[in-house]
């Protein structure tokens, strides 16, 4: 039987770029359950790849900072932009910071599948397992056994089952003694509670908000959306919500004191669009009034749009989430080359480790760097 210097489970992003980086390229396989590759990438952005932002610092992640510093410090933004433009990528900067295909995720694909000719596919295979026999690795798969030297779990986590994502990822690091952090959806749109069920009726509605989720700050765009509220605020918020309430300011840079005189009515003062104000004002009890006539309880009301206190029900799960967030414990991992620290040999990259990434091409920057980082350390 072959024996594989190198069997690569997973051929998402951290896998084919481990891959473009090997020298030898002869000697290595990658298993994918799909039928083709990098089916998130292809989705991803909008089908425009959002792969990476014009500012990266580990406080963009959602992990053990000391672990991903050294690594997003070597393999940054400039580095990865610098690789794909000499491999032709070609980009367009969204909101002046979100670097995204110039048209199509396919060119950043297509730049992977040159990259990665000589090595074995092995598509529609699916991993059911990995074990040691006589100092080699057995990767047992839907189509049988594959031997190999090294195991590189490139699987991603669980979000969006439907584009291919398993549990195998953890359970292989499971089954050699690692520990997995809870797993839970992020960057999704949060269900509600029936007191802010009136959020409903506004589905289809965008607003500009700013938000308060623990210690961390937001704002942006959030959408009123038919299960509840999303948008990219919701969506960064999403990663750092437990438990408890969101702060929402729906009056971002307003300030109330300038309007309380005005003789026009409150919703022709307030930077909400009419059909909002008024399911907000239907909520909280707020009159429709001249403003210079609202008595001191009025106005506490109407405070309540700047800091109103939303406390999810939960998330739209991982059939709607981009990212799992936790994964296998970064302690038991080598920074310096990925390889487990309990098993010779078998490596850990990407989403499928505890490190998650703020929406704006965050993720994929650490799953590149992770992958780059991890080959060239094998190679050294
Ligand atoms: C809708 C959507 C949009 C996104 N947009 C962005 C974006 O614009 N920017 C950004 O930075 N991030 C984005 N993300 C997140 C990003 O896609 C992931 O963080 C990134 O792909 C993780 O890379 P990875 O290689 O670790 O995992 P993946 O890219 O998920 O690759 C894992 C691979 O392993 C395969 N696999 C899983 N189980 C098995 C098994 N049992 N056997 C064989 N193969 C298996 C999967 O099919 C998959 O191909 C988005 C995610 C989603 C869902």
């Amino acid at each position: 039987m072959k024996v594989y210097e190198n069997i690569i489970i997973g051929g998402g992003a951290a896998g084919l770029m481990f891959a473009a980086q090997l020298s030898n390229k002869k000697r290595s396989v990658i298993v994918e359950g799909n039928s083709k590759l990098g089916a998130k990438i292809e989705i991803s952005g909008g089908g425009a790849c959002n792969f990476t932002n014009k500012k990266i610092a580990p406080s963009d992640y959602l992990a053990e900072k000391s672990f991903i510093k050294e690594t997003l410090k070597e393999y940054n933004n400039r580095w990865l932009i610098s690789w794909l433009e000499e491999r032709g990528l070609e980009y367009r900067i969204k909101n002046g910071r979100e670097y995204f295909c110039k048209k199509s995720s396919k060119e950043i694909l297509d730049i992977f599948k040159r990259e990665i000719r000589g090595v074995k596919l092995r598509l529609s295979t699916r991993v059911e397992s990995v074990s040691k026999r006589d100092g080699n690795f057995v990767v047992k798969s839907s189509r049988g056994d594959i031997v190999g030297k090294r195991v590189i779990v490139a699987t991603g986590g669980l979000s969006f089952p439907k584009l291919g994502a398993t549990d195998i990822g953890y359970e292989i690091a499971k089954s050699f003694g690692h520990r997995v952090t809870p797993l839970q959806p992020a960057l999704v749109g949060f269900t509600l509670q029936p007191q802010d069920a009136f959020f409903k009726s506004l589905s289809g509605v965008s607003v500009a908000v700013a938000l308060k989720v623990g210690q961390r700050e937001f704002s942006g765009s959030l959408l009123f959306a038919h299960k509840g509220l999303s948008g990219p605020v919701i969506l960064n918020a999403s990663l750092f919500w437990q438990k408890g309430h969101i702060e929402i300011d729906f009056l971002p840079n307003f300030n109330l004191e300038s309007i309380k005189s005005s003789s026009k009515s409150l919703s022709n003062l307030l930077p909400l669009p009419k059909r909002v104000a008024k399911h907000f004002f239907d909520a909280l009890e707020i009159k429709d009034s001249a403003a210079k006539y609202l008595t001191k309880e009025d106005w506490k009301r109407v405070e309540e749009l700047k800091s109103y206190s939303f406390a999810p029900a939960g998330t739209f799960g991982f059939s709607k989430a981009e990212v799992t967030k936790g994964g296998i414990a970064v302690e038991e991992i080598d920074q310096e080359s990925f390889m487990s620290k309990k098993v010779e040999n078998l490596y850990f990259l990407g989403e499928v480790l505890d490190v998650t990434g703020r929406l704006g091409g965050f993720n994929f920057q650490w799953a590149f760097a992770s992958a780059t980082k991890c080959a060239r350390a094998i190679e050294s």
